[in-house]
């Protein structure tokens, strides 16, 4: 027992082993993990992030005013008010979500009746202040603007589950 000890640590065996460990895993095991924020891995189509307001494709606003995402929302985050254009129509002249209540339920997503407030799929919105989290109608509407091709993508992927 001895002499197998004093061999095994005379041949150094116990670092060769774990130098083989650690080569196998640099060269040969698939990683676990991703370099974020270079690699990002994928996302539901279901992914409920940060929130935007869309547009049809000729740019008017999907939003009727109908409130009803208003009414539903739990934590009472929203705040709309509207007023009725010189053509009749319905539009919010007031839209801001108050993501600092927002618990990220979907509630209002599924409420609206022309896909208007979604919850979009960026992830990679944190903020220095506390101000930056009260969002108004323009930056919904921006960030609809900005991710309306994935936002839609997303959609189309989940329409016949819905
Ligand atoms: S996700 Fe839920 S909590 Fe957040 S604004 Fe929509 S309904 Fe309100
Ligand atoms: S976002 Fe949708 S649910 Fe909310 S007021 Fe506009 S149309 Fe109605």
């Amino acid at each position: 027992m001895q002499v197998a000890r004093f061999i095994n640590s005379f041949l150094l065996v116990e670092i060769v082993k774990g130098m083989a460990l650690t080569l196998k895993y640099m060269f040969f095991v698939p990683r676990a993990t991703l370099n974020y924020p270079h690699e990002k891995g994928p996302i539901s189509p279901r992914f409920r992030g940060e929130h935007a307001l869309r547009r049809y494709p000729n740019g008017e606003e999907r939003c009727i005013a109908c409130k009803l995402c208003e009414a539903i929302c739990p934590a009472l985050a929203i705040t709309i008010e509207a007023e009725p254009r010189d053509d009749g129509s319905r539009r919010t002249t007031r839209y801001d979500i108050d993501m600092t209540k927002c618990i990220y339920c979907g509630l209002c997503q599924e409420a609206c009746p022309v896909d208007a407030i979604v919850e979009g799929p960026n992830f990679e919105y944190a903020v220095e202040t506390r101000e930056e989290l009260f969002y108004n109608k323009d930056k919904l509407l921006e960030n609809g603007d900005r991710w309306e091709a994935q936002i839609a993508a997303n959609i189309a992927a989940d329409s016949r589950y819905r």
